[in-house]
């Protein structure tokens, strides 16, 4: 029988916490550039002295291996505090804006306004960056937050719950820890914005709960990415970054990961065989012993990717890996061909070390093949061919695209990063981040002068002549 979860936080204390938030806010700490200067720096603080602290819980989440720990989790959030710091005193400065004839004589300028008390609901694939990066946000433009990580990462969750405590100004920085009970508690309560990354399906339930209080949200989904690859590439390049764009992030479980590739029928063979060498000069001849690849995250999410491969209408079409141990939760990287398009694998996100690759006659049919499906939140093109680019960019949606490389899009901030349709709604990254947290406010400065009585009742005939 499942235990029952014990909740740790309830309603009244989500409304207690809300109401302190506010308090902080109102107060308008959070709104000077000294306070926010003074968080950033304690996060900056708190990733240089507690690294070794941060990569131990990672390895406990995640088997993360550190190289990976660190460049994708600490370096980001170093370098988003980075950018922060140094860009801020820009980013508040209201921007000028054109006037109109009708307010003649005037002028204008857009405001960025901090919201008041928000909630960052995070997911446990990349624990730490992903819950402090939007919480970056959040302060950088002024707000009072409470992050909500997640439990399926209990040892980072845990980690920040404590470190944020040592290191930030908990009147107005907050973290609260548990499950479903425990963000539902939250999810009652009137945020001024709620910045949730995770599922669809999850997504759905915080739209819901938003709504009754009109707060707007930023949706950080997922979906399936596919990469397209034309037969007119560089061979040894391609592999690499499919490569690592798919196993060596986290074994696959990344919102961004390649999550299928279409390929020609004359092209499959010859990729597949580049990719089977890539994988072995990478993880080995054996990768169930690789020290370089994570686990997967838990024995719920290893039964429902078994259950992926078990499933009749694809376990026959392995043709690269297999291999699992349910006791070590690993999986070794996975390749099927030509799988149905009504299988499991193919409706669903994998979200894992398995990577089907579907081929069409032509390249160029791939483009409809990603349009009949939800917009994905990135999609893939490996080629020479400028026209396949070209048509690829200007027909395919998706929150983000890589051309000739996965997921490096990620590291650039003057992108903004985000999804589309089912794959999200709103962004961040950089001064993506500061401006998904702020009210746009429009100001308009008038003076006494150029009062014309022609905007003014009676309407003579006079007047409507004008
Ligand atoms: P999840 O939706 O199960 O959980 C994420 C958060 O939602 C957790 O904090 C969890 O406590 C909370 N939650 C779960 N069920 C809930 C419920 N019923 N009510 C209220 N809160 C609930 O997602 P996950 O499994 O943690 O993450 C995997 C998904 O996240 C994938 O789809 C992946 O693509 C996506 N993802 C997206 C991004 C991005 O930046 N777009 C990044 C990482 C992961």
């Amino acid at each position: 029988m499942m235990e029952e979860k014990k909740q740790t936080f309830d309603a009244n204390e989500a409304a207690l916490l809300v109401e302190e938030l506010n308090e902080s806010f109102r107060t308008g700490k959070t709104k000077s550039y000294e306070w926010r200067v003074s968080q950033l720096k304690g996060i900056e603080k708190m990733v240089v002295e507690r690294e070794k602290d941060i990569c131990e819980a990672l390895y406990k989440d995640l088997s993360k291996p550190e190289y990976e720990a660190f460049i994708s989790e600490i370096a980001m959030v170093k370098s988003s505090c980075e950018e922060a710091l140094k860009e801020l005193k820009q980013w508040m400065k209201p921007e000028k804006a054109k006037t109109s004839m009708a307010t003649y004589p005037s002028s204008a300028e857009i405001v960025s306004e901090p919201l008041g008390a928000v909630l960052v609901i995070s997911t446990w694939n990349y624990p730490f960056s992903l819950s402090v990066k939007p919480v970056i946000g959040a302060i950088t433009a002024g707000n009072a937050v409470v992050l909500k990580p997640s439990e399926i990462a209990p040892a980072t969750s845990s980690l920040l719950s404590k470190l944020f405590e040592e290191y930030l100004d908990r009147s107005a920085v907050r973290v609260v820890e548990g499950g479903v009970l425990e963000t539902t508690a939250l999810l009652d309560q009137k945020w001024d914005k709620i910045f949730y990354t995770g599922s669809p399906r999850v997504g759905r339930i915080v739209m819901t709960a938003a709504a009754k209080h009109l707060t707007p949200v930023v949706l950080e989904l997922g979906g399936k990415c596919p990469a397209v690859i034309d037969s007119d590439v560089d061979l040894q390049v391609t592999v690499r970054r499919i490569i690592a764009g798919k196993w060596q992030l986290n074994n696959g479980q990344a919102c961004i990961s390649v999550d299928y590739i279409i390929t020609t029928k004359e092209f499959a063979p010859k990729l597949i065989d580049a990719l089977r060498k890539g994988i072995e000069e990478f993880f080995g001849t054996d990768p169930m012993e690789s020290k370089d690849i994570s686990c997967i995250v838990s024995s719920n999410h290893f039964s429902r990717l078994e259950s992926l491969m078990d499933d009749y209408k694809v376990f026959n079409k392995i043709v690269v890996g297999g291999q699992r141990n349910q006791k070590k939760l690993k999986i070794a990287p996975t390749i099927f061909l030509d799988v149905p398009g009504d299988s499991q694998l193919m409706q669903e996100e994998i979200f894992g070390p398995l990577l089907p690759i579907i081929t069409v006659e032509n390249v160029k049919d791939s483009i409809d093949l990603i349009n009949s499906k939800p917009k994905p939140l990135t999609a893939y093109l490996f080629t020479n061919n400028e026209k396949l680019k070209n048509n690829f960019v200007q027909s395919v949606s998706s929150g983000g695209m890589v051309i000739n490389d996965t997921v490096l899009h990620v590291t650039v901030s003057s992108l903004p990063f985000g999804g589309v349709g089912e794959s999200g709604m709103g962004s961040y990254h950089g001064k993506f981040s500061f401006d998904a947290f702020s009210h746009k406010k429009a100001v308009l400065y008038r003076s006494f002068s150029g009062d014309a009585s022609v905007r003014y009742p009676p309407y003579t005939p006079e007047k409507q002549k004008l």
